[in-house]
């Protein structure tokens, strides 16, 4: 089932969401629904108050894009806790399905230790860089309740400032279904 995405300024955007303790079979028919979201609305990162759920979930999928990383199966992070990050940083553009038509530059570091579970419940440490540590650094800032927009510099967010009140204001043409009530 596809959802529709929730947009700025929804506050479950804002909230830090839960960590899942145990497994259920509500969750998981949730997360392959999380995945046509994110397919449907060709995004390769998803996070679950993306639509409108404070779990701890995300679902990644950088297989389509034209990334020259390694490929990298679909994947499901419950609970990720990034535990390293790497000196050097890279900038790379991004764009949020949560932030229709805003893109910038973000500054980030390239490579990442992260730990989480898969949908099993089973604990993985692992590292990542590239664009996967990218998509996995904007997805669990998302858990977080942090937009990507919030690590551009004072000017460069102040230059996003117009499109954000639109986007605020629901005005805003979307390709996939999204809520942009409060
Ligand atoms: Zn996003």
């Amino acid at each position: 089932m596809i959802l529709p995405v929730y947009t700025y300024n929804h506050p479950v955007l804002k909230s830090v969401t839960a960590r899942i303790d145990d497994m259920s079979d509500e969750i998981q028919v949730f997360v392959s629904n999380m995945f046509e979201t994110m397919y449907n609305a060709n995004g390769i990162g998803l996070a679950a108050n993306q639509v409108g759920k404070g779990l701890a979930i995300t679902v990644i999928d950088i297989q389509d894009s034209e990334s020259e990383s390694e490929q990298e199966p679909p994947l499901v992070m419950i609970n990720p806790v990034i535990e390293a990050f790497s000196d050097e940083v890279e900038e790379f553009e991004e764009g949020c399905l949560s932030l229709p038509d805003l893109h910038d530059k973000v500054v980030r570091p390239l490579a990442i230790q992260v730990r989480y579970c898969d949908l099993h419940m089973k604990q993985y440490v692992r590292e990542a860089d590239g664009l996967l540590a990218r998509v996995m650094q904007h997805e669990i800032d998302h858990l977080n309740g942090l937009y990507f927009f919030e690590r551009l510099s004072p000017i460069r967010r102040t230059l996003a400032s117009g499109k954000l009140k639109r986007i605020a204001r629901g005005d805003i043409e979307s390709a996939y279904p999204i809520f942009s009530g409060q």
